[in-house]
């Protein structure tokens, strides 16, 4: 089974993440999180380059590349052979934030990120996509709080909500794989709705 997290800027998904995979594990599944960009050996030096402030010139389809490129070596190493050995995988971003961010926010036609995507995949998509929703400028007030400045950091706030709107269109499109959750709840009641559908997917 396979769990992606999606959303902007602070949205709380790697607490989510995290408090999804103890539980899981409490229940007695194997149970695994990780994340992208950057969950490789590679892929770590990947997520150096695309959020290092010194590289504001990174030309949008380069960018594109590059996550895919870390996305392949995620599915590669980590995605599916977790998957065949029968654990329950949960990603901390996915195809979902490169359709958001390389398609939406830097204007690359989705299909075309698309395309790529499922090229750097081989097709693997979440079971459950869990959305965590909130206003760029909640989620970034509360980013700004803890992390160091990277790329990033220059976005607009029309940027962010362009992310935004693609990541809600994607779950409208497609309901039936989509979790859409009001991210300005708690931890608690965020993670008690999460554990609920994944229940649902677990025992259907
Ligand atoms: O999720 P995390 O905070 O680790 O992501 C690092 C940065 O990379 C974030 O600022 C996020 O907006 C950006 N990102 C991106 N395109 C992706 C995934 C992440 O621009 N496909």
């Amino acid at each position: 089974v396979f769990i992606a997290f999606e959303g902007g800027e602070g949205a709380g998904k790697s607490t989510q993440v995290k408090r999804l995979q103890e539980w899981l594990t409490n229940e007695g599944l194997v149970a695994r999180s990780t994340f992208e960009p950057g969950a490789t050996p590679s892929g770590a030096g990947i997520r150096a380059i695309l959020l290092d402030r010194a590289h504001t010139a990174i030309a949008p389809r380069s960018e594109a590349l590059l996550y895919a490129a870390d996305r392949a070596q995620h599915v590669h190493d980590v995605l599916r052979p977790a998957l065949d050995a029968g654990e329950v995988v949960i990603t901390d971003r996915f195809v979902d934030s490169s359709l958001a961010y390389q398609g939406a926010g830097r204007t690359i036609p989705l299909d075309d990120v698309r395309m790529l995507s499922r090229w750097a995949t081989g097709g693997l998509e979440p079971d459950l996509t869990v959305l965590l929703d909130l206003p760029p400028e909640t989620g970034l007030a509360r980013a700004r709080g803890r992390s160091v400045a990277d790329r990033m950091e220059s976005e607009s706030l029309e940027f962010h909500q362009r992310v935004r709107q693609t990541f809600r269109a994607l779950a409208e499109s497609d309901p039936d794989r989509y979790l859409v959750l009001d991210a300005t709840s708690s931890a608690d009641e965020l993670a008690a709705a999460i554990r609920v559908r994944v229940a649902g997917l677990l025992s259907g």
